[in-house]
Parts: structure tokens; sequence; C-alpha cells
């Protein structure tokens, strides 16, 4: 589920995605229209797929939000404009299948762990680097979701006191440095953006400024983009070598729209910024890696999270 529509797939772990589906979602969407609109594209994909609905072992949900997959509740899922919502008690009664639900970073990162770079891998954290940044922790293997289903907040951890305001109300966090929202940002405000950057004359609002505008302008060696992409980058390596210190992790995987738009020119520099802060001993065998799954990553998470808690092998 995202802000603005909703993807469905079908998929299995032997053949991976065998169907997709997408619907839009209107910003002012009620409770019941997502129930609705849910009901209908997972109807819509099972379809698609020409699978017979008995062959369905579950319905899985990922859910940009603080996620309780037990009772099924999400606690607040901002960009859909929910609150203390039992989602998965609601489509339960329109749908025949068993419904989990999940935060889609951590399904994310179940999808990298059992089906991407981390498969041979048990303690890992996942960044994904795009509008924010998400995170989620696998400890032996097994998603890490903390006290009250907050744990991988990364994007959260503040790294400059009384820094950039961020979109939690707070000041000085890491997305608030280091997302692609936040080095368009810097850029636009940027003195030499509008002689010297191509990106000034684009889009002065930064609206239409996605990652791959800015892989454009890396290729074409824009030297102001290039610098801004370098302070969020050696940020990013600082974070990740805070977070080797503390838990000495075997893996760190980076993902998300502008890595997947940029991740060959990030990673060196978030790797060099690493290796000058972490303490060597405790990042003696991590890698750090880009993830290869994109958006599917979620969805083959969804594989993991009916083994977890249906037992049930896809
Ligand atoms: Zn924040």
């Amino acid at each position: 589920m995202g802000g603005t529509k909703i993807l469905a797939a079908v998929i299995n772990s032997k053949d991976g995605i065998i169907a997709r589906a997408k619907t839009a979602t209107k910003s002012d969407s009620s409770e019941k229209d997502y129930i609705e609109s849910l009901t209908e594209i997972t109807h819509e994909a099972i379809s698609i797929s020409g699978l017979r609905e008995s062959k369905i072992k579950a319905v899985c949900l990922g859910i940009p939000g603080s996620v309780n997959p037990y009772t099924g509740r999400i606690g607040l899922a901002p960009n859909l404009g929910l609150k203390n919502f039992y989602i998965k008690g609601k489509l339960q009664k329109k749908i025949n299948f068993p419904v989990l639900i999940e935060n889609d970073v951590n399904l994310g990162a179940l999808g990298i762990k059992h089906f991407g770079v981390g498969k041979k891998n048990k303690n890992l954290l996942v960044m994904f680097i795009g509008t924010g940044i998400g995170g989620a922790l696998i400890f032996d293997g097994k998603i890490y979701r903390g006290t009250n289903f907050m744990a991988g907040e990364i994007g959260h951890m503040i790294v400059e006191e009384n820094g950039p305001r961020c979109g939690c109300g707070k000041k000085g966090c890491f997305e608030a440095i280091a997302s692609r929202t936040a080095i368009v940002r810097n850029i636009l405000s940027d003195k030499r953006t509008k002689k010297k950057s191509k990106i000034g004359k684009l889009a002065p609002s930064g609206e239409k400024i996605k990652s791959k505008v800015l892989a454009d302008a890396v290729r074409k060696k824009d030297k102001v983009v290039i610098e801004h992409l370098r302070n969020a980058c050696y940020v990013t390596g600082t974070v990740a070598a805070n977070v080797s210190n503390l838990l000495n992790i075997d893996m760190i995987v980076f993902g998300g729209g502008l890595m997947e738009a940029l991740g060959d020119t990030m990673l060196p520099m978030i790797k060099s910024s690493y290796y000058k802060h972490v303490l060597s001993d405790a990042a003696v065998g991590t890698k750090l890696i880009k993830s290869k799954l994109a958006d599917d990553a979620a969805i083959y998470g969804g594989i993991a999270l009916a083994e977890e808690f249906l037992g049930v092998k896809v």
C-alpha cells in the first residue's frame, strides 16, 4: 500500500512473480475505501494469475507505517491517513484467505534476506533511501520488530543537533539530511545551482526532481549535484558505521529509489565514509551491498511472512 497506489502481485518461491495488478488510491481515502480497493485488487491479481483460488495460501499486506502484525493493527501510517486501524480483521471479513500485515520496510528486508543479496547472511541492516529513509533489522535470520513494533526507524536517528526540520517534527534527523528529498532541497537552495547546474532550470519547486533526474545530472558530471550527493553519502556512511559498531552485523543492504538510480555512484562514497568511521574489528566480514530486488523486495517478503506466521511454504 502506498499513498498514491496499491500494487499487488501473486508470487511463489519457485516461479517468482506470476501476476501483477495495480490500482490508484484517492488522497482522501477512508478506511472503507481502502478495504474495498484491497479486496478488489486481491481478486483481480488472482484472476490475472489464472490460479484457482484454492491455491492461494495467504494475502500479505505491506504498510508504510507502524504495524503490529500479531493483532493486525496499524498504529500510524501518515501517508495513508490511517491511525489506530485494525485493518487485518476488517479485510479478513472480505477475503477468504488468511490475511497478514507487516511494515513495508520490514517486508522488503525479509525479501532481501530470503530471496535477495542477504540469502547467506544472518544479521542485517537494510536501508531504503528515497523520499525518506527507511530501515529494518534482521537478527539471526528474523526481523527484529522491537517492543512497540517501531524498531529500525533509522531515518530518524539524529545526526545534526538543530539540523534541518524532519517530517516527524524533530530536527536533524538522518532522513532530513540524506534522503532524496533532502538532497534535492540542498541542491535547490545552493546559490551555485542557478548558474552552474541544469537542475536549477529544470524544476524550481523541486517536485519534478526525481532520482532519475539526479542520475542524469551525475552522468553529465554536474559538480553541484555530485557534491551534495557526496555530503549525503558521507552521513549515510557514518550512520552505517555507528550501526556496525553497535550491532556488529554481517551485511548492510542499501535499496530504495535513489540507490537504484545512483547506487554505483553512491555506494563507493558511502563505503569510504563507513570505513573511515567504523571500528575495524566491527567491520571484519561486513558486506556493504546494493539490493537487487528493487520494489519487488517487499513482495518476496510476503513469502517469508506467510512462513513465519502461518507455517506455510509457498
Ligand atoms: Zn525525523
